[in-house]
This record gives C-alpha cells, sequence and structure tokens, in this order.
C-alpha cells in the first residue's frame, strides 16, 4: 500500500489523499476508514469527512460504490488500483485531523483508508507540506519510521502494517522542538502554537526525568531488559491554544493538547499548578506506551475499527495509568510528599462528589464507555462513576492492600510488571497480536499469583460492585490520615453551576440536593435569590443565609421564569484533606516504602 498526503489547501482545510494499490481485490477492492480512533472510545464515524473520492486504474475511471457508511467498493480491475480522494482537517483535538496556515495535524485513522485484506501488508506514505514560500519552514514531527528523508517537510515513512500506520500521528508546521534521550532513546518534543519564551531545556529536562523513571520501572536495573525501553524513538507532539486540555496515547508518540498558559516560561522557574497539570498528561501518556498500548485488554487484540470493542478492564487500563501519572512525578522528583498527597486527595474528593458512584461500577463504567463516559450529559454525576478517577483508587487501594497483607514484599508495582512480562514486553513481535490480549479473569488470576492473596473479594466490592474503597484504613496503614476538613457547616444548592460571566447556570444538579428537590434542573439559569439579582457572587449570597433557611428562587428554564421555594441544605461537597503523620515507624516505613516503590526482603 503506498499513500501520498498533501497538506493541499490549508485555507479549506484539505488533507489530498492518493492510495496506490498494487495488487486489488479480484471481486473489487474494498476500503474503509475507521469509525473510531484507539484510545478515545466514541464512535466518531471519520469518514464522514471525506469530501470527494474516485478511483482510477491504468488512466481509466474505476466506479466505487459505497457499501456502508465507511466503506466503498471499487469495481473489478486489472491492473493497480489508485484512489484519490480528500479529507477536511478542522477539528482542532488530538482525535482526528486538522489544518490551516498554521500547522497541520493528522492521526491516520482520519486519512488513510484501510485496505481490506491487506491490513498486514507494509504500507508507505509519502508526506508534503502544502505548495509555496510562505510553507518553506515547515518541518514534519512524527514517531513513523522513516523509509528515505526528505528535504524540508517532504518525507517517505513506512508501517510495517495498518495497525501501525495509524498509530503515529503526525505534526506539521513551524513548531518549538527540543530533544533529549531517556535511557539512550532518543525523545523529541514538538510545540505547536504561539507561545513566547517557552522554557524548552526545562521541559526536557523534566520530561527526561519522568520518561527515565518509567522505563526504570517496567525494567529495572539486574535483568537482562534493564532500563530498555518498548520503543525506538517517542515523539511528545503538543498543540498549546488558550484553553484546552487533553491527550491521546500512540506506541511510540502521544498528541497533547494544553493550554498556553500551563507551559513553563523562560527565567520563571517555579512549578505552577498548571505546569504541574502539564507534566502529569505528558507523564499519564507516556505511561500508556506500557499499559494499554502493549499490555492490552483481549477485546483490543486486534482492534476492529468499525465497531465498538466491549471491554470491562478499562478501570485497569485508564485507571491504574491515572494512579501512576502522578505518583511518577514524585518518584522521578518533580513533586513532594505533600503535593502528591494533594493531587490523591482531589481525586478522592471528586470520586465522593458524584452519586452514580453508587449505581455503576467501575467494569460497567468501562464496558459502556462507548455511550456513557464518553456520551456525558448533564445527568453524569447521577448517573455513572468514571473509571478514570475510582479506577486510579481503585490502584491506591489494591498497592496498599497488597502492601499491608505483604508487608511490603509486594505491591502494585509487582503486578504491573509481571502483566508487562507476560503480554506487553512481545506484543508487537509479530504481525499477528490475537491471542495477546489480557482477559478479565487473567487480570485477577495474575493478581492472586503475583501477590499470593485471594482478592476475588476485594474485585467484587470495588471492580464489579459499588462500594467505596476503605481507603481510611488503608492509608492509616501507611500513616496517612483522612479528615474532614470542612470548617463550618455552610448552606448549599447541592449543584454545579458556571464560573464567572454574568450569569448563573445550573450545570448538574445532585440528586437529593437542595435544587433538585426544589425542582431546580440543569440548564435552569438562576435570576434572583430573595430578590437579590444573581450572577456569578453565589457564594457571596449564600454568606448570609444559614441551613434550614428557605429562599425564593427566580429562573429563567429556557425563555420562561419560574419561581421556586428553596430550602436551603448543609453543602455537602466532600472537602477531605490527606496528611502524612509523623508515626507510628511501621506506617511510615510502609508510606516511605509505597512512595518510592521499595520492597522488604
Ligand atoms: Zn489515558
Amino acid at each position: 500500500m503506498h499513500y501520498s498526503i498533501v497538506a493541499a489547501d490549508p485555507a479549506a482545510h484539505l488533507f489530498a489523499v492518493t492510495l496506490q494499490i498494487a495488487a486489488p481485490a479480484a471481486v473489487g477492492q474494498i476500503v474503509a476508514l475507521p469509525a473510531w480512533i484507539p484510545g478515545s472510545y466514541m464512535i466518531r464515524e471519520f469518514a464522514r469527512h471525506i469530501v470527494q473520492i474516485r478511483g482510477e486504474s491504468n488512466g481509466r475511471t474505476i466506479p466505487l460504490k459505497k457499501l456502508d457508511k465507511h466503506s466503498w467498493q471499487a469495481a473489478p480491475c486489472d491492473g493497480p488500483l489508485t484512489l484519490h480522494y480528500q479529507v477536511y482537517a478542522w477539528d482542532l483535538s488530538v482525535r482526528a485531523a486538522h489544518l490551516d496556515q498554521t500547522h497541520g495535524f493528522f492521526n491516520g485513522t482520519s486519512v488513510f483508508l484501510r485496505v481490506v485484506g491487506h491490513e498486514n501488508a507494509s504500507h508507505v506514505v509519502d508526506i508534503q507540506r502544502p505548495q509555496g514560500a510562505e510553507y518553506d519552514q515547515w518541518r514534519i514531527a512524527t514517531a513513523l519510521p522513516t523509509l528515505r528523508a526528505g528535504r524540508g517537510a517532504v518525507g517517505t515513512y513506512v508501517a510495517a502494517n495498518y495497525d501501525e500506520l495509524i498509530d503515529h500521528p503526525v505534526e506539521m508546521g513551524t513548531f518549538q522542538l527540543a530533544t533529549f534521550k531517556a535511557h539512550g532513546v532518543p525523545h523529541e518534543i514538538a510545540i505547536t502554537g504561539n507561545v513566547p519564551n517557552l522554557d524548552m531545556v526545562r521541559l526536557s529536562a523534566d520530561l527526561k526525568k519522568i520518561c527515565e523513571t518509567q522505563i526504570a520501572f517496567f525494567e529495572p536495573a539486574g535483568s537482562k531488559f534493564a532500563r530498555q525501553a518498548p520503543m525506538q524513538r517517542y515523539v511528545f507532539l503538543t498543540l498549546a491554544v488558550g484553553d484546552g486540555y487533553g491527550g491521546l496515547e500512540h506506541r511510540a508518540s502521544t498528541a497533547l493538547i494544553c493550554a498556553r498558559a500551563d507551559l513553563p516560561v523562560k527565567g520563571q522557574p517555579e512549578c505552577s499548578d498548571g505546569y504541574r497539570t502539564f507534566l502529569g498528561l505528558c507523564s499519564h501518556e507516556y505511561f500508556h506506551t506500557w499499559n494499554v498500548k502493549r499490555i492490552k485488554p483481549a477485546a483490543f487484540a486486534p482492534y476492529d475499527l468499525q465497531v465498538e470493542n466491549y471491554t470491562s478492564l478499562l478501570w485497569l487500563f485508564e485507571g491504574f495509568t491515572s494512579y501512576y501519572d502522578d505518583l511518577m512525578l514524585f518518584r522521578c522528583g518533580l513533586i513532594d510528599q505533600a503535593e502528591y498527597l494533594k493531587l490523591v486527595t482531589k481525586t478522592i474528593n471528586g470520586v465522593l462528589l458524584g452519586s452514580g458512584r453508587g449505581k455503576q461500577s467501575v467494569a460497567e463504567s468501562s464496558f459502556d464507555a462507548w455511550v456513557k463516559y464518553y456520551r456525558q450529559d448533564e445527568n453524569a454525576p447521577n448517573a455513572i462513576v468514571s473509571y478514570y478517577t475510582k479506577g486510579s483508587l481503585v490502584a491506591l487501594a489494591l498497592d496498599l492492600t497488597i502492601r499491608s497483607e505483604t508487608k511490603n514484599k509486594k505491591s502494585l508495582d509487582d503486578v504491573m510488571r509481571v502483566l508487562w512480562q507476560k503480554y506487553g514486553r512481545d506484543f508487537y513481535a509479530t504481525n499477528d497480536t490475537a491471542g495477546r490480549g489480557v482477559t478479565e479473569a487473567a487480570v485477577e488470576a495474575l493478581f492472586d499469583a503475583v501477590t499470593g492473596l485471594k482478592l476475588k473479594r476485594f474485585f467484587d466490592r470495588y471492580v464489579r460492585g459499588t462500594d467505596d474503597l476503605p481507603l481510611e484504613k488503608l492509608l492509616a496503614s501507611a500513616g496517612v490520615t483522612i479528615a474532614d476538613e470542612r470548617k463550618a457547616v455552610k448552606p448549599g444548592l447541592g449543584a454545579r453551576t458556571t464560573r464567572g460571566g454574568a450569569e448563573c447556570k445550573l450545570l448538574n444538579v445532585y440528586e437529593g440536593g437542595a435544587a433538585h428537590r426544589a425542582g431546580l434542573s440543569a440548564g435552569d439559569v438562576l435570576m434572583a435569590l430573595d430578590g437579590v439579582r444573581v450572577t456569578a457572587n453565589l457564594d457571596v449570597i449564600f454568606g448570609r443565609y444559614r441551613v434550614g433557611d428557605t429562599v425564593t428562587v427566580h429562573a429563567f428554564r429556557r425563555d420562561e421564569l419560574l419561581i421556586f421555594s428553596v430550602k436551603l441544605l448543609a453543602d455537602t461537597t466532600p472537602q477531605l484533606g490527606l496528611n502524612a503523620m509523623q508515626g507510628p515507624d511501621t506506617a511510615v516505613a510502609t508510606r516511605n516504602a509505597w512512595l518510592a516503590g521499595r520492597h522488604s526482603r
């Protein structure tokens, strides 16, 4: 398969793609574009952005028949088949494709048609920048292996199969670039966007710490594979915008979107919350290089890119990755113990906020990700649980359970390493990945085998069930207390409202709260409380009221003014705080071992 992709018309946001198929199927070659992109579990129907497609063979037009919303079949032809098509690229996210005068970005799932039946052949791609002198400075950043280096933003790349082809997003433009080595492996970070005085030196140094810590986590010193990274090269593709946050993992790269303000400024050495968040995102996506890009659920080995792929294991692949992303920041020295505990506190409070956690387990949340977690509406806090945040608490609880039951001889780290050795290390050894994924049953059996414990009850209650994790007891075993840090009982509405701006809109109404009981609904815009205009000043207004007071609320629902009598209830927003204790010695020793990833003999 030979593709060429040209950033043909930046102003119209069009990539032009040519696909040459040397030996099309005799009955008529079928081609299809994926319906989703691995790592983002939602049907997106990328083929809807194909604007025009035509076929030719030996100079003759070959008719194409549309088979379904993703697929075409070419009429039978004698010689090689060439398809020409354009892709509209105007999605400023890490999941699709984007092209304008400032840069081009694409995922293979948005632009490369799959040649059905030839998925395991090698796939060659020529990538070209737009025509014109104004694009002379454009370069390409991608982890796709190079076949031939081109001049400027022209290059030829090769992938061993279609799965590899679509697992290397491509950025083109005038990005800022830095390189570093992590345990000998070249890493690049490309930052696209207008970011003055960006401290690339600091960014590289900090990322290097994260990467080396993770490489050594999965392949510790002292073995045949000591400090061996799973990839030859790695690229952080980053788009900096005014406001944005997100990332998508790939086998040798990640596509990130962040707020410009989160990136470090030259001459300002402090670590802002925003920069810590960005480093946490990098750490998260990098951890996926092992956990989900190589250790994979059986349902993803291989992916079926046309339909939903159901797995109930995302609590492990996303939740555990969320647990380790911040822990790795501590282990590589970028944050201290107090800062780490603050991040855990935030997760605990976030999970406790929604009553949905009592209705959906993390296993169910994972299975239904396609229609629930990825398609959240205003009722989400009352209906679902996040396999990211609760999944990370499952990881924390398992880590502390294993450490306390084995007297620090074993930990979750050991389980991750055995998962890696058994399922991940050789995942891409050959084209055929069928049978290399891990099943739900195998995960649990592996936990018991590695730790010597019987953890079925834990999985029943906290993974398949909806019980809250016993964190108070477990954290106490590591010398960490949980306490309610609420200073006083304050009245609350039991709703999340818009922040800033001139109006106060209810975004979520929490089940059982004052707003819910009074009949207010998500989407309602509060106009006045006891005759006083409400804007973004709700906290100030509540300052004059007590729990139990009844107030009159005027609110617009769509364009109709409604009046509610609201009895104010105590604000139940969780405000737990975690604190490290000075003793007893065994608990402090456990905490130090846990945070540092050390074990007792
Ligand atoms: Zn993730």
